[in-house]
């Protein structure tokens, strides 16, 4: 495959999420064809929305032996996907084929579900066993959109094999029900994979639907990238294609200055640089997951964020640069962190200890979110709430507690106002802690450069912060002035 002569378009849950928008999105990809754009589009999507959820949660009641609960469960996910199937065909040749796909994808779920009930029952550790079912979600929703898509008479074809190959995870008890850690994509294996499964298909002009989110370790197993990890596969197989540039669609208009669902007046962003979309997905933009921009960014190949239900906007280009510095440009919140504070009990430690602190915190599994302050007596980092405790358990073991303390404050949340230029405009940093002061909003400690100041307040404050700082520093709310006259006459209306 020559080099740059595919671009990769990922779709995300709910873009995913019925037959309807199936059948969307598949005119989304077909047009793209037709209209001989100059990149042959590989898809790549995810499990429907809600499906992922519904797989750990039946993943989570085999592992309990509640084996009714599950089949239950799995009934309602096979009825989902067959209503779905209905939709996007129109022949009955075409339905029956796909169905009986689905059947026996179901059927081999169905089988998985039950040696992870078997694999619990015995003792065992459960992790690869529940990633295998999870990944049950991409492979029923690409047979789905293949279908769609030959449907509008471009052909299409499922991959339901794992395109990206990972290193060995590890099993690790803090982490949530079903999330693997450490099973990275290994680029050389990958890159052979995926030319070897995907070339063939494009060569033949049929586009290849890939798979999100999953993917295969070097030792055979089946394995996830993590929670919403759709777009970092999208990346990571792009990367390998040495695609031209990738699409990822979602069910917003692109990344905008904060999240739509806690800020009415959200804006869309036209454009950010790689730095700046990276730091608005680690500090909590769903949008992108944090990973997203790793395999593609050293290479520049450019991102663009649009709409499947909008598809003529857009949307946010993501690239090498960003927009002119501009101060803030966006604000988000990441939730659920704990700060741990390592101080010298006689006010002098040695700044070396701070390689001490980091290495126990990376040996708890926990990259610092952010580091507070520091001087060479006291240290603060935030970590994320679940592994604030093996953090400090490890801090207290192996630091020498006559000369260290060490002290965790709970319930905290890191509010970024993103953008660039910060240091260069003295009044972005104190606009913002207006802002908050105005909403008695206290400020518990916070971190600063020129990409933007990072604010950590308590958890529940969170949202609030989050509202008055896109209002003060990014969308004004203007308030309605009306003429007294004005409402003298609309008293009277009301009034008659
Ligand atoms: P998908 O199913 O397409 O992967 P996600 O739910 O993972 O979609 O991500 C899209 C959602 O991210 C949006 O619906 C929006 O609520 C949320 N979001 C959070 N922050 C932002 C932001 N800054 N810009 C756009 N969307 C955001
Ligand atoms: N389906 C996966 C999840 O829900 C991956 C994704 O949608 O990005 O986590
Ligand atoms: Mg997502």
């Amino acid at each position: 495959m020559k080099e740059k002569s595919v671009c990769i378009v990922k779709f995300g849950g709910t873009s995913v999420g019925n037959g309807e928008r199936i059948s969307r999105v598949a005119a989304i990809i077909s047009d793209a064809v037709k209209s001989g754009v100059p990149y042959f589009p590989v898809v790549v999507v995810s499990a429907m929305s809600g499906v992922t959820d519904q797989l750990l949660r039946i993943a989570k009641l085999a592992c309990n032996g509640k084996t009714e609960a599950y089949a239950q469960e799995l009934t309602s996910l096979r009825q989902k996907h067959l209503q779905a199937a209905v939709e996007v065909t129109d022949d009955d040749k075409n339905r029956v084929a796909l169905l009986n796909v689905l059947e026996a994808s179901l059927a081999s779920l169905t089988q998985d579900v039950h040696t992870l009930y078997e694999t619990a029952q015995s003792g065992d550790v459960v992790h690869l066993r529940t990633a295998a079912v999870a990944a049950w979600g991409e492979r029923l929703s690409v047979s789905l959109v293949a279908a769609a898509v030959n449907r509008l008479g471009t052909p299409a074809e499922p991959i339901r094999k794992e395109v990206i190959i990972t290193s060995h995870p590890a099993f690790d008890p803090e982490q949530p029900f079903g999330v693997v850690v450490g099973a990275d994509p290994l680029h050389v294996e990958t890159r052979a994979n995926a030319h070897a499964i995907i070339h063939p298909l494009v060569e033949r002009r049929i586009v290849p639907v890939a798979c999100g989110f999953i993917g295969r370790t070097i030792t055979g197993y089946v394995t996830t990238l993590g929670r919403n990890g759709s777009d970092y596969s999208a990346t990571v197989i792009g990367a390998a294609l040495d695609c031209a540039e990738v699409s990822i669609y979602t069910d917003v208009d692109g990344v905008l200055s904060a999240d739509p669902r806690l800020v009415a007046n959200a804006r869309l962003l036209a454009s950010l640089s790689y730095a700046e979309a990276a730091r608005l997905s680690w500090f909590g933009a769903k949008v992108l997951h944090p990973r997203t921009l790793i395999p593609i960014a050293t290479r520049g190949i450019p991102v663009r964020v649009r709409n499947s239900f909008r598809p003529h906007i857009r949307g946010t280009s993501i690239g090498p640069v960003g927009s002119t510095p501009s101060g803030a440009s966006a604000i988000t919140i990441r939730r659920n962190l704990a700060l741990v504070t390592v101080e010298s009990t006689d006010l002098f430690g040695a700044p070396e200890n701070a390689g001490q602190v980091f290495d126990l915190a990376a040996r708890a599994g926990a990259a610092p979110i952010a580091i507070c302050s520091s001087s060479g007596h006291h240290l603060s980092f935030l970590v994320d709430e679940q592994a604030a405790k093996s953090v400090v358990g490890l801090l207290q073991h192996n630091m020498d507690t006559s000369l260290w303390t060490v002290r965790c404050l709970h319930g905290l949340a890191a509010c970024a106002c993103i953008g660039s230029g910060f240091t260069g405009d003295p009044m972005s940093a104190a606009r913002a802690s207006i802002a908050l002061a105005s909403e008695r909003i206290p400020v518990i400690t916070q971190g600063a450069s020129e990409q933007g100041t990072t604010f950590i307040v308590e958890d529940r404050s969170s949202e609030s912060a989050l509202r008055c700082l896109h209002r003060d520093l990014i969308a004004p709310v203007i308030p309605i002035v009306r003429h007294p006259a004005q409402e003298k006459s609309q008293r009277n209306e009301v009034r008659a």
